[in-house]
Formats: C-alpha cells, structure tokens, sequence
C-alpha cells in the first residue's frame, strides 16, 4: 500500500509532466522519486503535487512541477555532469537535479530561503549539492565551468558571467524577457559557439541582482557570488521551478 503522497506524486508525472511531452526516462523517475511536499511549508504539502507554483516565503515560489521538468528536460542533465542553479527557492529543483548530475551547486540571494534548502536537501540525502547564498547573477567562478546552467528566475538578457562559465558541450536554460513574462530560452555550447533556441513562454519571478532587475523598480540593474554578512556562504549539504509564478503559459 503506497502513501498517499506517493500515490499523488505518481499522478502529478503521469498527467501534468509525462502527459506534456517529457518521457526521458531518468527525468521522470527522479520526480517520481523526490518528495516534493517536504520542499513546501507544512500548511501547503496538501497542494505540493497541484499543477501550480506555490508561495515560499519572501514573496518567492516553487516553480509548476511542468515547469521545473521542461527546464531539466531542455538541458538533458548526464551521470557526470555539474550543474550551476541560480534561485535555489525551496531546493527542490536541485534535489531532481542531484539525481541526475554529479554535483550540483545552487546559489540563493535570501539566506533564510537557503537555510531551508539546505533542511529539505538534507532530509532527502541529497548529499551532492551545496547551497551558496549570494548573487547569483555572477555566476560561481571559482567551480566553473558547468555542463549545465539553469536560472530559475528571469532575465531581460543572460549575464556574460554565467555565458562565460559555461563548458564546451554545455547547455544554459533560462526564462529571458520582460519582468513580467519570458520565454524559456536555450543555449548550446558547441565548438566554443554559442547558439540560442526559444522553447515555450513561461512566467518568473525576477532574477534581482547585478546581472538582473532592481530588487523595487522594472528597471534592470547594472552588471562573483558575494558572501553574506554572515560570514562562510558556502553551506555544504552533508548527507543524510497571476501572481502565479514559475509556470508554463501552455494552453
Ligand atoms: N528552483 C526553485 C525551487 O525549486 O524551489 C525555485 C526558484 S524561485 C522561482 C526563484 C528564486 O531565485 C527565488 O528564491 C529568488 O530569491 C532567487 N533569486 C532571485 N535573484 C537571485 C540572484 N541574483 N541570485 C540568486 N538567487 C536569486
């Protein structure tokens, strides 16, 4: 007899992910996999599997469970792939990312969103990816290059840091448009050029930082992740993706 959360984890893949195109059989096994109501407060884990964004706190959201898998998709994450995420949220995206890749480093601008990445990681054993607080619109030099980039906020235009730190063969997937609606966007590193593919519209919270949009205007900010005042940044996970944001405007 499976849990009721396992009953409705199954559905969520089969009708809002499968349903919609993605069939990679890794990807759909790892959102099969990972309990994607302990990634919500207590008083959401009802609607952890509804085919929607949800509030985090700091006016933030766990993306559309489609959504987190469309991006993944479009970046094919390998075995011994490393992964850069900026917008780490609630952890979640790189909790299916730790299941796919080797390493995974996820860059978070609110320590108190990191601090509960770094709990909901720990409780499902992902043990290969470390939380940074920071501006992640800088990228992590100091870990790249990455075979994968994702940002889980959205842009006008990708910040050259994170193009930069991108490997050869490398995939970068972002929402890149206006403050209020984007475009997924895909970029491929291929023979040290860069190509770009558009792939679905879709609805973000704004990347706010150096590289992205002032944290209070529509105006974008001017352009390496930067300790808190906090002192070490770097949390290493031990072991063991309206105002409906983060979401595909599919019909
Ligand atoms: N991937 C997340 C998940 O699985 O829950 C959802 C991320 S949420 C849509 C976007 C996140 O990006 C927010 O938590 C926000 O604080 C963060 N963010 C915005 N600008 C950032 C920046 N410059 N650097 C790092 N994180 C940033």
């Amino acid at each position: 007899m499976r849990d009721r959360e396992t009953r409705w984890r199954r559905r969520m893949v089969r009708t809002q992910i499968r349903a919609r195109g993605v069939s990679d059989p890794r990807i759909l096994e790892a959102f099969e996999d990972v309990p994607r109501h302990l990634f919500v407060e207590e008083r959401f884990r009802r609607e952890a599997y509804a085919d929607n964004p949800l509030p985090i706190g700091h006016g933030q959201t766990i993306s559309q469970p489609y959504m987190v898998a469309a991006m993944i998709d479009s970046v094919r994450p390998e075995d011994g792939d490393v992964v850069l995420e900026v917008g780490a949220g609630s952890g979640y995206q790189a909790a299916i990312l730790a299941r796919l890749a080797l390493k995974v480093y996820t860059v978070e601008r609110i320590r108190a969103l990191a601090d509960g990445a770094v709990k909901a990681l720990r409780s499902v054993g992902a043990a290969n990816v470390e939380v940074i607080v920071g501006d992640g619109s800088h990228g992590l030099p100091g870990y790249a290059p990455y075979d994968v980039i994702l940002l889980a906020a959205g842009v006008r235009e990708i910040p050259a840091a994170l193009l930069a730190q991108l490997a050869e063969g490398g995939r970068l997937a972002a929402p890149v448009g206006g403050r209020q609606h984007q475009v997924l966007a895909l970029i491929r590193r291929t023979e040290g050029k860069l190509e770009r593919e558009e792939l679905t519209p879709c609805v973000f919270v704004p990347l706010i930082g150096d590289g992205g949009w002032d944290e209070h205007s529509s105006t974008v900010s001017g352009s390496d992740a930067r300790p808190s005042e906090e002192g070490p940044l770097s949390v290493t996970v031990q072991r063991k993706t309206h105002v409906d944001k983060d979401r595909t405007a599919y019909p």
